[in-house]
């Protein structure tokens, strides 16, 4: 379990090949511990403290001491794994699971699977993972782009209420605007994605996303909402497309998005049951766009790499902070 830090992963290397080499390497919480440290510092130990870059003096199994300024931490220190009271064993399950699932996996789905005592712990999990998702320094999609808007129904319960409610009560759904930009390829297929919730779709909402999204200069498709009329002179090669009315029209237009929002519906229908809380649509939007733009991958277990590097360099969040999302939009209905 020599992890390398190469551009290209390999399997039975640097992540396990199966679910029994997953058991095999993973048979401890030292097995664990050692794993997330190589990803956390492939070059060798790195004091956060400090800075300084010299094996670290062990004084228990998890505990690691700077020999230089006496800084005392552990790998999970400064993680999302931080203060966690779960068993890193079941913490890389979860990644496991969440990466090998397709579709990924509700958080009930992932309470039961993994025999967590608590629904919370298992939903709690899923968005630290959600967090670790978004990598800060990614690239903006480039070439030639779609925009466009897209509402989805979502039922603003979690799924274990959802489970519960659903053969007593009607289900209560309401629409949720987001916006997606999809990277068309020549002469076919789609690149990467991004999406992201808007209360409406006014260029104060759309406009940032673009900006935030997509290299300035590349060729924008977007219908011809007045939101997009200022994106020439914001240095894209903007083309609207003038649709006339009919749906078959738009379908046509906006291959892209159209397919991408089609996905989206049918993964919030199929793997939630689509029973999401509105306030964190955009963590559940960023694990569909993290699968998204990795599904060429040619091993799952790629995926639970990915997720596991960015797990160890993504900042702590704590419980409240998952429940009250910072980024959040206000809730539009
Ligand atoms: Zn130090």
């Amino acid at each position: 379990m020599d992890i390398q830090h190469t551009s290209s992963p390999e399997a039975g290397k640097d992540y396990p090949r199966n679910w029994n080499q997953f058991l095999d390497w993973f048979a401890s919480e030292e097995a664990c511990l050692a794993y997330l440290e190589q990803l956390r510092w492939p070059a060798g130990f790195v004091c956060p403290s400090c800075g300084v870059a010299e094996e670290p003096y062990r004084s228990s199994r998890s505990r690691l001491m700077c020999r230089s300024c006496g800084h005392q931490g552990t790998v999970t220190a400064g993680t999302i794994f931080e203060k966690t009271r779960t068993p890193l064993r079941v913490w890389l399950a979860g990644a496991w699971y969440v990466t090998n699932q397709k579709l990924g996996v509700s958080a009930l789905g992932l309470q039961r699977v993994l025999g967590l005592g608590g629904y919370e712990t298992a939903w709690t999990m899923l968005h630290r993972f959600r967090r670790a998702m978004v990598r800060p320094d990614r690239e903006r999609l480039g070439g030639l782009v779609e925009v466009d808007e897209a509402w989805l129904s979502i039922s603003d319960r979690d799924d274990a209420q959802a489970r519960k409610q659903a053969t007593r009560r009607k289900r209560s759904t309401h629409q949720v605007g987001v916006v997606i930009a999809v990277e068309m390829l020549e002469p076919r297929g789609f690149g990467r994605i991004r999406v992201r919730r808007i209360d409406n779709a006014c260029s104060e909402q759309v406009v940032p996303f673009i900006q935030a999204n997509v290299e300035p200069g590349s060729k924008l498709r977007t219908d011809g909402s007045a939101a997009y009329r200022d994106l020439k002179d914001l240095g894209f090669d903007h083309h609207r497309i003038v649709m006339l009315g009919s749906e078959t029209a738009a379908h046509a237009s906006m291959p892209g998005v159209h397919r991408v929002a089609a996905l989206i519906k049918r993964w919030i229908l199929g793997t939630h049951h689509g029973s999401i809380q509105a306030a964190h649509l955009d963590a559940y939007l960023d694990e569909f766009v993290f699968r998204f733009n990795r599904r060429s991958s040619g091993s799952r277990g790629m995926l639970f790499y990915r997720l596991l590097q960015q797990a160890v360099v993504t900042d702590p969040v704590t419980y409240a902070d998952v429940v009250n999302p910072p980024h959040s939009v206000a809730a539009s209905e």
